[in-house]
């Protein structure tokens, strides 16, 4: 997956398009380059590294003139991250440059085939395949770029956005999608594009979002013309106005947008309540959930699939769905759902989670349930992402745009999106009376404050990071609703710090993760008081008596745990399927503070990407 950004129009596109990639950076960041046509020519630049290690080398190295260029900021699947495999790739002749997103699956069958046509190769990506077999197909059939690239791409099989040009026809750019996103900005006489709305939200709020099988020819004081790649098919694009602006993408004071996103959660889970929390009239009204009522009340079961965190978020949901609404959950991870043959019937509910809606194995599996029959519900951040198009209804979780990898805000809104879907399934199904319905409700009303009030713990939080950060390990334990949040919070610390640490449900430690403890293992125990408490502080005694360092996530006021303890972290009161939403914060905090003590880069972990768009 990467970061794709062009634009044609009557600006300078250098520094639209460098800001642009280093609004995209979450989604790759081992390799950046750009192509600029500068009025005789393409200037191309690329290099491994980051997008300002690119910045400082192309200003050496090529001028930035030119009011067309296309630009890209890699995560590799073809190829190591090196200078030549980075994007844009010319074609043999050197007249047409690309950047791809995605993966085209049979491009070793292609690259063979030009190769007996005379072709040569100088990187080790499929991409570069791709922009020869566009060359093949222009000159063999002697077409316009727009036509080659639907006759190329009707022999790919896999997943694109791509942007591609002509220097010999420099008025125009021609992009398509499968599988991959792909946004086009309409600005005044200008065309902006994009993975994703932020490299152009401050020029224009007007954007056609591609479907899947659909390419447009963007041409220079003209308008964007959408076609099917199947056929060829003219296609009349929706053009969407944008809600997205600028202050919501950019760190506001914050070190890094981690923390800038674990300081948001008040507010973000209040913008997931907007419109659907109603208290006052002890109410839940959530419009994908109404419309298909019928859907949920018949359901055998509900099945969730996501990866990573959204996948913690899911087995919080099973918890919640079984406690309040009585529906059997199973959490299933999408990469395995998707190829492990399932048993799926149109009794079946299925929820799939993912932050940017862009997840490919959630995407997948949703494809193959709806194959299947089922009712499938999407719960994610992006609006119009493609998960959001795929499912048959769906709730936004509304958190903002998330930018740093590791995932913060979009984990709390969507176990909070989840609750209130629980809850109001609950009401529907007499699950639940109509009084702890509404405590359920004030409950949830407090959240955000007590998520503020949690965040009051950061100074302590730091002073333990400080004790802790060189171990080599971590254990992370919890029960309940909270073993989830203990895989969470040991996931946060794994990508971020790197350093090794694992989640276990507390009474399984002694199956097995109980000989790892000895005096140099910190141990994070979720220990509130509500949820197997006197279990949980059974477990503390079991590490502590084999001297394992001991942190507890307590609820305020605790005595028991401060005890055994040899650091509390308090977290406010609330009812035991609220607890995720306040205990996962001081965990996001720690791993926050052990990673920046480490000198990691925060936002952009190793090998990492924040929207997994490829399987
Ligand atoms: N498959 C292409 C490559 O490896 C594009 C990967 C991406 O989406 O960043 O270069």
């Amino acid at each position: 997956m990467c970061g794709i950004v062009g634009y044609i129009g009557h600006r300078e596109a250098y520094p639209i398009i460098i800001k642009g990639l280093q609004r995209l950076e979450y989604r790759g960041y081992d390799s950046a380059g750009i192509a600029l046509y500068d009025g005789t020519d393409i200037k191309l630049s690329k290099t491994k590294g980051k997008v300002s290690d690119l910045k400082e080398r192309l200003e050496n190295e090529i001028s930035t003139n030119g009011t067309l260029g296309i630009g890209h900021t890699r995560w590799a699947t073809h190829g190591v991250p090196n200078d030549i495999n980075s994007h844009p790739h010319y074609s043999n002749s050197g007249d047409l440059v690309i950047i791809h997103n995605g993966i085209i699956e049979n491009y070793d069958a292609l690259k063979k085939e030009l190769i007996k046509r005379g072709y040569t190769f100088k990187s080790d990506t499929d991409t570069e395949v791709l922009v020869n077999l566009i060359e093949d197909v222009k000159k063999n059939e002697n077409t316009k770029l727009g036509k080659a690239v639907q006759i190329a791409l009707n022999q790919v099989v896999g997943a694109y956005a791509i942007a591609v040009f002509d220097k010999k026809k420099p008025n125009e750019i021609v992009v398509a999608k499968l599988g991959s996103p792909l946004a086009i900005g309409i600005g005044d006489d200008e065309f902006f594009i994009a993975s994703d709305a932020t490299p152009f939200i401050e020029f224009t709020k007007n954007a056609i979002y591609l479907e899947d099988e659909q390419m447009a020819i963007i041409r220079r004081h003209k308008e964007v013309k959408v076609r099917k790649i199947k056929n060829d098919a003219l296609v009349d694009p929706y053009v969407q106005e944008l809600q997205l602006n600028l202050e919501q993408i950019e760190k506001g004071g914050y070190e890094h947008f981690m923390l800038k996103e674990i300081y948001e959660q008040p507010q973000a889970i209040r913008d997931t309540f907007r419109g659907r929390l109603l208290s006052n009239e002890a109410l839940i009204k959530l419009a994908g959930i109404e419309d298909n009522m019928k859907k949920f009340l018949a359901a055998d079961r509900i099945i969730v699939v996501a990866c990573g965190t959204s996948w913690h978020a899911g087995l919080v949901a099973e918890y919640i769905f079984e406690d309040l609404a009585r529906i059997p959950v199973e959490v299933e991870y999408a990469s395995e759902f998707r190829y492990r043959n399932p048993v799926i019937t149109e009794k079946d509910v299925v929820i799939a989670i993912s932050q940017s809606g862009e997840t490919a194995d959630t995407l997948a599996a949703i494809k193959l349930a709806k194959s299947k029959g089922a009712f499938v519900f999407g719960v994610c951040n992006v609006v119009g992402s493609s998960i959001a198009r795929e499912t048959d209804a769906g709730a936004y979780t509304h958190a903002g745009p998330e930018i740093g990898v590791a995932s913060t805000k979009a984990f709390t809104t969507q176990i909070t999106v989840l609750t209130l879907i629980a809850l109001r399934l609950a009401r529907a199904k007499g699950t639940i009376s109509s009084s702890e319905f509404r405590h359920h409700l004030i409950e949830l009303e407090t959240i955000p404050n007590k998520v503020k009030e949690a965040l009051e713990s950061d100074g302590y939080v730091q002073t333990i990071a400080d004790i802790y950060k060189d171990a080599k390990n971590f254990l992370y334990l919890g029960r309940g609703y909270n073993f989830p949040v203990a895989l969470e919070g040991a996931l946060k610390l794994k990508e971020i710090s790197y350093i090794h640490a694992e989640g276990y449900p507390a009474a399984e430690m002694k199956h097995g993760p109980i000989a790892l403890i000895d005096e140099h293992m910190p141990v994070v125990v979720i220990a509130t008081k509500k949820g197997h408490y006197e279990k949980v502080v059974s477990n503390i005694q079991e590490i502590k008596s084999r001297k394992g360092k001991i942190i507890g996530i307590v609820t305020k006021g605790d005595e028991s745990v401060k005890e055994l303890a040899d650091h509390v972290i308090e977290v406010p009161e609330t009812i035991e399927c609220l607890t995720p939403l306040l205990t996962t914060i001081p965990l996001q905090l720690l791993s926050y503070h052990i990673a920046v003590m480490l000198g990691k880069n925060v936002d952009q972990p190793r090998n990492l990407a924040k929207s997994v768009t490829v399987e």
